[in-house]
């Protein structure tokens, strides 16, 4: 098997020419490593290579990865939240990616209080409408912009989306162009910034990048199959 190093090498320099084709400078795309289902001993790998951004989708798993690494890591919540593991995990990530709805977001809201944090959230997208997933649907989303606005403990960074996969990932693209369309719809509304677009995996990372990712999750190219 190519050895790791050798994996994350070729996603960085793939994420440098998607950017290079689409005119956009490499260092406003952070690649996260999805480390979800992996040992530390694979976790540890990547950071020898010089990773720090990883993304798990179970508040169980940063809890007892998280102790066994370095300090320095930084950790994003991207898989679904539910309301009883919120108080555990807010002090652990750097942001939840995964805030699904604005009940959520409420629940979030108000354990920051108490724990007087001010978290940084991106807000889940059920972009392709589908009824197995999780996410605001856009039109809910504009309903409920305000109401998720007046949360004022948290700090709204962007979107984010797993659109569906697609055997050709050209046929992802007009779902990542939605995205971008909806980040800047929400964006002139709300003169807010939202700096952040979360989408793009292993096998569709280079269609994102050119429609405006900001931050892709890569987890099977680099650390292998689950
Ligand atoms: C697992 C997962 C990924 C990584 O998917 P790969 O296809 O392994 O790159 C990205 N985002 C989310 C939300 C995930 O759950």
């Amino acid at each position: 098997m190519i050895p790791l190093l050798d994996r994350l090498t070729a996603i960085r320099d793939r994420l440098h020419h998607a950017a290079s084709r689409a005119n956009r400078d490499p260092a406003s795309i952070e690649l996260m490593a999805v480390s979800k289902t992996f040992p530390v001993e694979a976790i540890q790998e990547a950071v020898d290579a010089g990773q720090t951004l990883f993304g798990e989708n179970r508040v169980q798993e940063i809890l007892t990865k998280a102790p066994l690494l370095p300090p320095h890591l930084r950790w994003h919540l991207i898989g679904p939240l539910q309301s009883n593991k919120i108080r555990k995990i807010l002090p652990h990530v750097e942001l939840i990616q995964s805030v699904h709805s604005l009940d959520i977001a409420r629940h979030i809201h108000r354990i920051a209080t108490e724990l007087n944090l001010r978290p940084q959230i991106l807000l889940e997208i059920n972009i392709a409408a589908e009824p197995s997933k999780h996410g605001f649907s856009p039109d809910v989303l504009n309903t409920q912009f305000d109401d998720l606005l007046s949360l004022d403990r948290l700090q709204i960074q962007g979107l984010m989306a797993i659109p569906p996969f697609e055997e050709n990932p050209e046929t992802t693209r007009p779902h990542f162009a939605s995205l971008r369309d909806l980040r800047d719809h929400l964006q002139s509304r709300s003169h807010l910034p939202l700096p952040t677009l979360s989408m793009g995996m292993s096998h569709d990372f280079e269609i994102a990048i050119e429609e405006g990712s900001t931050l892709i999750r890569v987890g099977t190219a680099i650390f292998g199959g689950r």
